[in-house]
């Protein structure tokens, strides 16, 4: 069934584990991702950039493939459809199309102008029964001119867009969207731990989720991370069993070329690291 975040993040917040946050990217991901979740028995978010949502057709086509396919294939498992990284008319869009919730990405905003807009997305989203996630901005992004330290957001500025009533709240803390490079120092769980005091019960959202080694995600998990976004692993997963597949000549076997054979590996690859995930992020069996 197509819920709003907010109930599952909220329990997720107060029983010390995290909902995963899977971004779409086609049929096979929107598939392979309830399939996994349905299999675990886990409240799932599904989200898409606008980029993705641009890619499929636009947000209405994936809000009613994704709602088709819970009904179709039987997913009785909680599913919220999430905007990720949503611009202000991006968010405008989604509501319109039938999703269940929102990221309000302001980060690159004055601090005044991301308040103002989030608090009007707030009010918006609320009213149609949605969730919201917002963002605060980053500071130190090339922290003592290191690359690749990742950002982190300032606790007080956290407070601020927690105060406008977002249900959940990505803030920086040295993670980074994308591959990880090889002298990343890892999570910081000093500035994890500051923001969590400056906001309280809030849950709080860990994006770039993919390549963070498992024991600092669980430890961010103790520290109030309630959502965890996942985009890249399961793309470098698809992308190896695929690979694998014409590396081995199978597409030149039969009909191997079919697209139900050929992508067939790749989709099992994600529902392989869904699941995985989500025995991780411990939401199995939450639903
Ligand atoms: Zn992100």
């Amino acid at each position: 069934m197509l819920v709003s975040a907010k109930d599952m993040v909220t329990a997720a917040r107060a029983n010390g584990y995290a909902i995963g946050a899977f971004n779409l990217n086609n049929l096979e991901w929107t598939k392979s991702v309830l399939k996994a979740a349905q299999e675990s028995n886990a409240p799932v978010i599904v989200q898409v950039s606008e980029g993705a949502g641009k890619y499929m057709c636009g947000f209405k086509t994936v809000a009613d493939m994704v709602r088709d396919i819970i009904e179709s294939q039987n997913i009785t498992v909680p599913v919220a459809l999430h905007l990720d990284h949503g611009t202000y008319d991006g968010c405008y869009k989604c509501i319109d199309a039938g999703f269940t919730s929102i990221m309000f990405d302001g980060s690159a905003l004055p601090i005044e102008e991301n308040i103002a807009k989030t608090k009007e997305l707030v009010a918006k989203a609320h009213e149609k029964g949605m969730s919201i996630e917002a963002e605060v901005g980053a500071i130190g992004g090339e922290e003592d001119g290191v690359v690749g330290m990742g950002e982190c957001a300032d606790p007080e500025e956290c407070a601020k867009i927690a105060d406008l009533g977002v249900d959940f709240l990505a803030a920086g803390i040295g993670n980074i969207h994308g591959v990880y490079p090889a002298n990343w120092p890892g999570l910081r769980f000093d500035v994890l731990e500051n923001i969590k005091k400056a906001v309280g019960n809030m849950p709080l959202v860990l994006h770039g989720g993919s390549g963070i080694p498992d024991e600092m995600v669980q430890k961010a998990i103790g520290l109030g991370v309630s959502k965890v976004n996942v985009n890249t692993e399961c793309q470098i997963a698809f992308a190896k069993a695929t690979r694998e597949y014409i590396e081995a000549g199978k597409d030149k076997q039969g009909k191997g070329f079919d697209p139900r054979k050929l992508l067939a590996p790749g989709a099992q690859a994600i529902v392989d690291m869904v699941n995985y995930k989500i025995n991780v992020f411990g939401s199995k069996d939450k639903a």
